[in-house]
């Protein structure tokens, strides 16, 4: 019998890795509702809905959400899933920097906040989904069957995002990375909607000190529990 597994925690903290392995392994489909929120915030990056000192155009920001079309689509070559938005693929693009420091205000706001909840309720109609985020053991599926939460120190969690960047070949300074990560976690855990937590039926995982591969043994055998 297929379930739903929801992955949330901390910014940068290797979720989407462990969730898509898992996923693959046993033949899930693998959500990122990040993706979305950052398709969001690249939206208004590109229709002016930011204003000069970073605050948003909210309400012309809520007339246009039913302009914004988020999906995910396999890529052919590598099968990884790509974030479309408005029938554009913009998966490199919503992982920049710039992408990362405006995506939490973005996400505090309750109307962005419900219209992406329920298409993600959609796509767990059918069962045998892995989604990962901030909200979802909390929010979007309070009945999913596995739910993890996991964290891990800030510094580590920038070094890996740094790495990540960096091997994309979009260069940023570790400070910056360390910054964003700690200030997206404040706003993420703050907001009134939904705050970032932990449910209380979900498994603490701190992997500070595990490998990837450690990772993904712990979370298969969680899995199979
Ligand atoms: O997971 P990722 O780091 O890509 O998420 C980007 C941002 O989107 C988070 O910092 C958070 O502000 C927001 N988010 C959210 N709820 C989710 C997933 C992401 O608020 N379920």
């Amino acid at each position: 019998k297929k379930i739903i597994i929801a992955i949330d925690g901390f910014s940068s903290c290797g979720k989407s890795t462990m969730a898509k392995d898992l996923a693959r392994e046993i033949g899930y489909i693998y959500i990122d509702s990040g993706a979305m929120y950052r398709a969001v915030t690249l939206y208004c990056m590109e229709h002016g809905l930011f204003n000069a000192d970073g605050s948003i155009r909210e309400k012309d920001l809520q007339d246009q959400m039913d302009d914004i079309h988020i999906s995910f689509r396999l890529d052919a070559d590598s099968q990884r899933p790509q974030t479309y938005l408005n029938d554009v693929c913009v998966e490199d693009r919503i992982r920049s920097l710039e992408v990362s420091s405006h995506v939490s205000p973005v996400a505090a706001l309750g109307f962005v906040r419900q219209a992406l909840v329920r298409q993600q309720q959609a796509m767990g109609k059918e069962k045998g989904i892995v989604m990962d985020g901030r909200d979802i053991g909390t929010a979007v599926f309070l009945d999913a069957e596995l739910k993890i939460f996991v964290t891990a120190s800030a510094e580590i969690r920038a070094r890996r995002r740094y790495d990540e960047l960096k091997a994309k070949g979009q260069e940023a300074s570790f400070e910056d990375i360390l910054h964003n990560v700690e200030e997206r976690d404040r706003i993420d855990q703050t907001r009134e909607v939904s705050p970032l937590r932990k449910a209380d039926d979900a498994i603490l995982l701190d992997n500070s000190l595990m490998s990837i591969a450690e990772q993904k043994e712990w979370l298969k055998e969680q899995f199979e529990k």
